[in-house]
């Protein structure tokens, strides 16, 4: 029944002549650490997300960090973080010698579920990290409305270009943090970028990633007083981003919305074949939502499938197919579960979720025929 066998990785970055000749530049006038390209990187994307300031970093790890020392989170204070995420969205709390407090998920959307969100605060409660899963923005107006007068901090690592009733992630909470890792939609290599509408916070988070220096490199390099370093008010740290990566995000930035367009046409066509199979639940999406589609996250319904998750993603491997549990249960990590001793039943919506999901190929080095082959390949199942 299936043609030619394929070979289709579950992600690939689109770079490529134009990246090469935008790092050209630095590598020729030799300004390389955080400068004139990081600064253009940084008003493109905040232009784009319609936010007054857009931080570049290193990583989404390190913009999470910096959000929460901007935030002032420390020893004592509880921060409350979905138990369905990446790792790095808890490890950050931890930096700080802060408490984590699970929250459990809504397996529909992948994100925190704001009803639980309710039961978890307590006067301890500093801060709330919610996250836009593979693209799909948290449930904002409930989540506020829970939160109060609770900072919210978005991890919007999925979430470049993604929108919530027409504003977009980024700027739904005090701060946001993007990644530009390779399997994220957009890419410098390694990157992330914070984002905010507050000027002291924008302010800060500058001044952190550059050793909480009050003045940075290139003010220094082409002011008028040689004789001036900067003062330090504050432990910073060395988070900036470098020219060349900045050149590439200069570039790639403006290809974003063409990357979701193409990948939101696809994903529906992966919905609209596949949504007759009732052991499969495909990704939620309504008109509330600009969902960024990072990734195409399916869940198992293990009742009704023919074969287990484990089972289904061998079978499309064996078919060139390659598929990824959507990420992890945080609370089932070996490190968590040692350290705060938690039941892996204590967080069922998590739990389903690491289970049973399963993330297939969508990204933009994809062609008619892969999605075609991939459509045949899961009913063929
Ligand atoms: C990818 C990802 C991160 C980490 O991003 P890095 O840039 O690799 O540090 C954090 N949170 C979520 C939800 C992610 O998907």
């Amino acid at each position: 029944m299936m043609t030619e066998k394929r070979n289709i990785p579950i992600s690939l970055p689109v770079t490529g002549e134009e990246e090469w000749q935008a790092v050209k530049d630095p590598l020729m006038t030799g300004w390389l650490t955080a400068g004139p390209k990081v600064r253009e990187f940084e008003q493109l994307f905040a232009e784009r997300h319609q936010v007054k300031h857009a931080v570049a970093v290193t990583s989404a790890t390190t913009a999470l960090h910096l959000a929460m020392v901007a935030l002032n989170i420390g020893p004592g204070d509880e921060v409350i973080v979905p138990a369905f995420t990446w790792v790095s969205t808890a490890n950050v709390v931890l930096y700080q010698g802060a408490n984590v407090v699970f929250c459990d998920i809504d397996p529909k959307t992948f994100n925190i579920d704001p009803e639980k969100l309710a039961e978890k605060i307590t006067n301890r409660t500093k801060a709330i990290i919610t996250v836009h899963l593979f693209g799909l923005c948290a449930h904002m107006d409930a989540i506020k409305k829970v939160a109060g007068e609770i900072p919210i901090v978005e991890d919007a690592a999925c979430a470049a270009g993604s929108g919530y009733k027409g504003t977009p992630a980024g700027g739904l909470g005090a701060l946001g943090c993007f990644s530009f890792h390779p399997r994220k939609s957009v890419t410098t290599g390694e990157g992330g970028m914070i984002t905010t509408n507050d000027d002291a916070l924008g302010e800060k988070v500058g001044i952190l990633r550059n050793h909480g220096a009050s003045i940075s490199e290139e003010q220094r390099h082409h002011g008028p007083k040689p004789y001036i370093l900067p003062d330090f008010n504050m432990m910073g740290f060395n988070y900036r981003m470098t020219d060349l990566q900045g050149a590439v995000g200069t570039i790639q930035i403006k290809k974003l919305d063409t990357f979701i367009n193409e990948r939101d046409r696809w994903s529906q066509y992966y919905i609209n074949e596949l949504k007759g199979i009732d052991w499969l639940q495909l990704p939620e999406h309504n008109t509330d939502y600009r969902h960024g589609w990072q990734s195409f996250v399916t869940l198992i319904d293990h009742d009704e499938a023919p074969y287990s998750r484990n089972e289904i993603m061998e079978k499309l491997q064996e078919m060139g197919i390659s598929t990824r549990p959507g990420t992890h249960a945080v609370h089932m990590l070996n490190f968590y579960k040692d350290k705060f001793n938690i039941r892996e039943d204590q967080f069922p919506g998590a739990k389903q979720a690491n289970d049973c999901s399963m993330a297939i190929p969508l990204h933009n080095r994809m062609n008619k025929e892969d999605f075609h082959y991939i459509v045949r390949a899961i009913k063929s199942l």
